[in-house]
C-alpha cells in the first residue's frame, strides 16, 4: 500500500511539480498563448473594469495607439493587445494586407453616447429604421443591440477587442476585403486574435449580428468574459435611457456571453 501511494505520488509529482512543465491554467483554458501571455493576476477583473468605468487615457494598462495602425488620432488599447496587433499587423503588411483599425476601447460614457443617439432617433438604425417609432422599450433596445452594445456591456470597454477596416460585411465578401478577412481567419488565432461575432446559427443563436470587422485578444478577453459571466449585474445597468430593459432582455446571457466559442476559455 505504502509503496502504490508513493508510485502515485511521483506520477503525480511529474504532472505537477516539473517547473519547466506547462502551467496549470494553461492546461485548463486550452488557449493557446502568444508570447509574451498576461499572468492572470494583472488583469483587473473589477466590474468597474468590466463595465467601462474608467478613462483609458488614465490607466495605467493602457496604450495610445499610433495612427500608422488607425484611422484617427486619439484611440486606445491594451498594451498587451496593442503589442498582440503590431505583431499581426506586420506579418499581414509582409503578404501586402494592411490593417486599420477604425475603433478601439470605448468606455462606458463613449458607448452610452452611441446608444442613445440611436435610441433619440439622431443616429438612425440600419435600413435608416428611427427607434423612436418603437414606443416598446424592450424592442427598441433589442433593435438596437443588433449592432451595438448597451452601455456597461461592450467588449469594447475592455481594449481587447478592435474594429478592423470597415464596418460592413458585405466588403470583406469580396476582393480584397475577402483576402484580408480570409487572412484574419487563417491567421488572427496565432496572433491571440478571434471573430467573437461570427455568423448567426445553431452554433451561435443569439446575441448580436455577424461583424467581420470585430477582432478580440482572446488571451485577455476571454478572461474577462469569464470575470463577466461571475460578476455581471444586469441590475447595475443603468445611466441611460432604456437600461431598466437589461434584466428582461438578458443581456449578460444573451450578448455578452453570446459569442464564438473560439473566443471562450475551454472548459
Ligand atoms: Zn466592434
Amino acid at each position: 500500500m505504502k509503496s502504490i501511494l508513493i508510485i502515485g505520488a511521483c506520477l503525480w509529482c511529474l504532472h505537477s511539480c516539473n517547473p519547466s512543465a506547462e502551467p496549470a491554467a494553461e492546461k485548463e483554458t486550452g488557449l493557446e498563448r502568444p508570447s509574451p501571455y498576461p499572468a492572470q493576476a494583472d488583469i483587473d477583473t473589477s466590474l468597474t473594469y468590466l463595465m467601462g468605468h474608467f478613462d483609458p487615457s488614465q490607466h495605467e494598462a493602457f496604450v495610445l495607439v499610433d495612427t500608422l495602425h488607425a484611422d484617427r488620432p486619439g484611440l486606445f488599447l491594451r498594451r498587451d493587445t496593442y503589442t498582440a496587433f503590431k505583431s499581426m499587423y506586420e506579418a499581414a503588411a509582409k503578404e501586402g494586407i494592411q490593417f486599420t483599425i477604425r475603433s478601439a476601447t470605448r468606455n462606458f460614457e463613449y458607448q452610452k453616447g452611441i446608444w442613445e443617439r440611436k435610441w433619440s432617433g439622431t443616429t438612425k438604425l440600419e435600413g435608416g429604421t428611427d427607434a423612436t417609432t418603437m414606443a416598446d422599450y424592450r424592442e427598441r433596445a433589442l433593435a438596437i443591440l443588433r449592432y451595438s452594445s448597451m452601455p456597461g456591456s461592450s467588449r469594447h470597454h475592455w481594449g481587447t477587442d478592435i474594429d478592423l477596416n470597415s464596418f460592413s460585411n458585405a466588403y470583406f465578401e469580396t476582393g480584397q476585403g475577402k483576402q484580408e478577412y480570409d487572412w484574419l481567419v487563417e491567421h488572427g488565432p496565432s496572433f491571440g486574435f478571434c471573430q467573437p461575432y461570427t455568423a448567426k446559427g445553431k452554433a451561435r443563436p443569439e446575441g448580436y449580428e455577424e461583424e467581420k470587422w470585430h477582432w478580440s485578444y482572446y488571451p485577455v478577453s476571454a478572461i474577462l468574459t469569464e470575470a463577466a459571466r461571475s460578476k455581471f449585474r444586469e441590475d447595475r445597468v443603468e445611466g441611460f435611457s432604456g437600461s431598466e430593459t437589461a434584466a428582461r432582455i438578458r443581456i449578460l446571457e444573451r450578448y455578452i456571453l453570446g459569442i464564438n466559442s473560439e473566443c471562450l476559455v475551454k472548459h
